[in-house]
């Protein structure tokens, strides 16, 4: 480095110790070549639900479209506290477009209803929209898809409690590969909502002995729901 380089360089340093010193930690950056981007119109600023359903529109973001029969995007109580966020549509959803209609989604309401509140009450989505083939698990990059979208389900509903159904919903919002196991009956931030993993109804249709801690679980969000 030249001399006069460091000059400019130990002026620069005194005079931000100077500002520092007036209390002043932040500066505006103006050098053209730093360009700040403009919020991406997207999803995240929409306000209801249906301005959401509207930007999915026809979704073909990822290569689910192609097998699906339904976009299942999700239904409910738009100002619902509570919330459920399972992993994705099975066959009966698929035909029905509505989430949780088959088996699972029997004991799931089951469920909800053993806290006295009903389907309609809460909201109920998946991680992702459309019944990946043959019910085989989500995959990466259709998680990641669809993801914006129910993030925006959530901002717009901001429900405080997120009960999140089994490995991939938990693994998903929580951003972890931590396993259901660890992470169920235990209380997570996402943006401001509390998020609870439980066992997915699924699971629990292949493991009945599991039932217990899912009812500890609805026991702590019927807790948390009546708390001021
Ligand atoms: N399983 C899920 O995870 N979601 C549904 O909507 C149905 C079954």
């Amino acid at each position: 480095m030249d001399e006069k380089m460091s000059e400019v360089i130990s002026d620069l340093k005194s005079y931000l110790e100077y500002l520092k010193g007036m209390g002043i930690v932040s500066l505006p950056v103006s050098d053209p070549g730093f360009e700040i981007k403009p919020e991406e119109p997207g999803p995240s600023r929409i306000m209801t639900l249906e301005e959401v359903q509207k930007e999915l529109g026809d979704c073909k973001r990822c290569k689910l479209h192609q097998t699906r029969r339904t976009i299942v995007f999700g239904e409910g109580n738009e100002k619902a506290t509570l919330m459920f966020i399972g992993e994705g549509p099975g066959y009966d959803e698929d035909v029905q477009g509505r989430p949780f209609v088959g088996k699972a989604g029997q004991l799931l309401t089951k469920i909800i209803e053993s806290i006295n509140l009903s389907r309609e009450e809460v909201y109920i989505a998946n991680i992702v929209k459309c019944r990946p083939p043959q019910n085989r698990n989500p995959e990466p990059d259709e998680i990641q898809s669809c993801n914006p979208f129910l993030m925006s389900q959530i901002r717009v509903i901001q429900p405080r409690i997120i009960c999140a159904l089994g490995t991939f919903a938990a693994q998903t919002l929580l951003k972890t590969d931590t396993k259901i196991s660890a992470l169920r009956g235990k209380l997570f931030d996402l943006e401001g909502s509390k998020v609870i993993p439980t066992y997915h109804p699924a699971f629990l249709l292949r493991n009945p002995e599991r039932k217990r801690e899912v009812w500890e679980d609805m026991k702590k969000i019927a807790e948390l729901l009546l708390a001021p």
